[in-house]
């Protein structure tokens, strides 16, 4: 299994908090973090430009929360991953698995 394409660098997940690495040209691990990441960014124009209020206080709060519960949930799943990977489970076995794609063969 010759690897001749060039290495992909990988990076720091732009989300804060979160403890994922990218590939160099994307700035998130996976679709969630960057979702949830421009989220934050949305909220935070819209709360900024209404002001302090309680609706945008709780907006805030709200998807400061929605991101550590997706650090945690990327979190637990990594964790589920690496436990998989001891048991024998192969990287494509573990995709495949996630997809809904298993077969017997
Ligand atoms: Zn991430």
């Amino acid at each position: 299994m010759a690897n001749t394409s060039n290495p992909r660098t990988f990076v720091p997940c732009q989300r804060e908090g979160c403890q994922g690495t990218a590939f160099e040209e994307r700035k998130y691990c996976c679709y969630l973090c960057r979702t949830v990441a421009h989220e934050l960014e949305n909220a935070q124009r819209a709360c900024e430009a209404l002001g302090d209020f309680e609706l945008t206080n709780e907006l805030w709060a709200q998807v400061v929360a929605l991101s550590d519960e997706c650090s945690r949930y990327l979190d637990l799943g990594f964790k589920l991953r690496t436990l998989a990977m001891e048991a024998g489970v192969t990287p494509k076995q573990w995709q495949d698995i996630r997809r809904g794609r298993v077969t017997t063969g």
